[in-house]
């Protein structure tokens, strides 16, 4: 480096000797090539040491050292002005300061891996900690749905593990924990996953280019290999082995976030517990064997409808809206081959659906005439701040995705992010239908309404544009039966077509 950056002096006309103004020129592209080749050096170790994203390195490098080269460049120019006059003490000056410098940074740089290294770790085990595993699962994710691998994630829970601290005690229960992460770490390196300490006597594995039944094999084959194995007081529970349940789900297209990822493993794990112990799941969509996280779907529409009803002051279109919305999805739901779990999110998903419209100006809202582009915009938010109302809910996580992605067009050209096919959740890709056939065929204040003959050739019109094709045929027909059958409501929208 201090070579070519000597060549780049002279070839750009630099004058050795005392320092002087008219080399300022030759003196910054010296520093230049200098500072480029260190970084091209360091970036080639790092890209060899890890595949990361050239452009964001090369990024976070010139962030992170562009403060350190030029102190050291203002004070390699403090240090030849020394050499001048003074030219043995000078060069013995330098030399001491390059060392102490090169000292300070390598300890520097330690202390920074050793924290960070801790900052990652669970203490106990030494397994990656809860915060570094959601980290990594958010990386790896995001890996898999870019290249079209699959990936999958396990959590699994020791058995009776209170019963074995009651038995022998927390320190002994830490032994356990100890010798049950080494023998994790043993197996998931040697297959190249991730493992982690989840929390308590959990864990979790995270699966990169792993399938379901891949993982199921890995998990039967650990689970086994756990049982076989002693550990010093195990034959007193109730299995007269170590053993756990765990729970596998597998990352797909619309998956929409690491947090439904795992509540699937953690669904399938629970699955596992009430099954009897001692087991691996897959998560298979019917989450509502899992005592603990499912609720009576009444009690929750409750909630929902009560979080819904401030619209009647403000909204009464949104209101009613949303109440038809869900009636359209606790029809079409009854068609479409979903689990309970689905049927339940969809279901509760279409009446909170437009809750972020409570943000919005009542001027806007209400407005008789078409919507003004900035109008538009602010509009458009809507899905963003019901996303936002809705996270505050940790028992309505679910319907985010509904709530976030119900303008997502099949086609890539929705909002808010643009999201194209199956990288739409599917129960938004079927709100995203009932709510359009509902805004089509009722009255809105800047829209001529359809009749439902006219909604329905509009549906088959954006069938693979804006709406996923699958779900068309099957939603027309619902309605198609709902207008040739007799009940009051369906009456009522009969009454609609005019
Ligand atoms: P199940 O088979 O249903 O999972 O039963 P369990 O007894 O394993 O589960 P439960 O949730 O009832 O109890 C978990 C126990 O794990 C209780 C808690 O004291 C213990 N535990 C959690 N973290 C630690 C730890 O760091 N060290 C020790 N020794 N015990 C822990
Ligand atoms: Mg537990
Ligand atoms: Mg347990």
């Amino acid at each position: 480096m201090i070579i070519c950056s000597y060549y780049a002096f002279m070839f750009t006309d630099g004058s050795t000797g005392p320092i002087s103004i008219d080399n300022t020129l030759p003196y910054l592209l010296s520093f230049c090539t200098y500072f480029a080749l260190n970084l091209l050096l360091v970036g080639i170790y790092f890209i060899l040491e890890a595949t990361e994203n050239l452009v964001n390195f090369f990024k976070a490098i010139i962030k992170e050292t562009t403060a350190t080269y030029i102190s050291t460049l203002v004070l390699s120019l403090v240090l030849v002005i020394l050499m001048g006059p003074e030219e043995l003490f000078g060069l013995t000056l330098f030399t001491c300061i390059a060392f102490l410098l090169s000292l300070a940074f390598k300890q520097h740089f330690n202390l920074f891996k050793e924290i960070s290294e801790k900052a990652n770790k669970d203490f106990l085990t030494g397994l990656n900690n809860h915060g570094y595993f959601k980290e990594i699962l958010e990386k790896e994710v995001a890996i898999a749905k870019e290249t079209d691998r699959p990936l999958s994630v396990v959590i699994l829970d020791i058995d009776d593990f209170k019963k074995f601290n009651d038995l022998y005690g927390h320190i002994q229960g830490d032994h356990l924990l100890q010798e049950f992460g080494a023998i994790l770490k043993t197996e998931s390196d040697a297959a190249n996953f991730i493992v982690a300490r989840y929390g308590g006597e959990e864990f979790s594995i995270i699966m990169p280019n792993t399938n379901r039944k891949t993982a199921y094999s890995f998990m039967n084959e650990l689970r086994k290999k756990v049982n076989d194995t002693y550990y010093n007081g195990v034959e007193r529970l109730p299995y007269g082995c170590l053993s756990f349940s765990s729970g596998i789900a597998e990352c797909e297209k619309e998956t929409y976030n690491i947090s439904e990822l795992l509540n699937k493993a953690d669904q399938a794990m629970y699955a596992a517990k009430n099954q009897g112990k001692n087991l691996v799941q897959i998560y298979n969509g019917h989450s509502e064997y899992s005592v603990h996280h499912s609720l009576s779907l009444e009690k929750e529409l409750e909630e929902a409808e009560f979080q819904l009803k401030i619209f009647l002051s403000k909204d009464v279109y949104t209101y009613r809206h949303s109440k038809r919305v869900y009636q359209y999805a606790v029809d079409f739901s009854r068609m479409l081959n979903l689990s309970v779990h689905e049927r339940k999110t969809l279901i509760l998903g279409a009446l909170v659906h437009d809750i972020g419209k409570i943000e919005i100006p009542r001027e806007i809202l209400n407005k008789k005439g078409k919507l003004e582009p900035h109008e538009w915009e602010l509009m458009k938010k809507h899905v963003t701040y019901g996303k936002d109302i809705i996270s505050t809910n940790k028992k309505l996580e679910d319907l985010i995705p509904l709530v976030e992605l119900h303008h997502e067009r099949y086609d890539g050209n929705g909002y808010p992010y643009g999201l194209a096919g199956k990288s739409i959740p599917k129960l938004a890709r079927i709100l995203c239908v009932i709510d359009s056939f509902d805004a089509m065929t009722t009255e809105r204040p800047y829209q001529k309404t359809k009749t439902f003959h006219e909604a329905i050739h509009e549906l088959r019109d954006c069938s693979g544009k804006q709406f996923d094709p699958q779900f068309i045929e099957p939603f027309i027909a619902m309605i198609k039966e709902c207008d040739n059958s007799g009940d009051e409501r369906k009456k009522e929208l009969v009454g609609l077509i005019g």
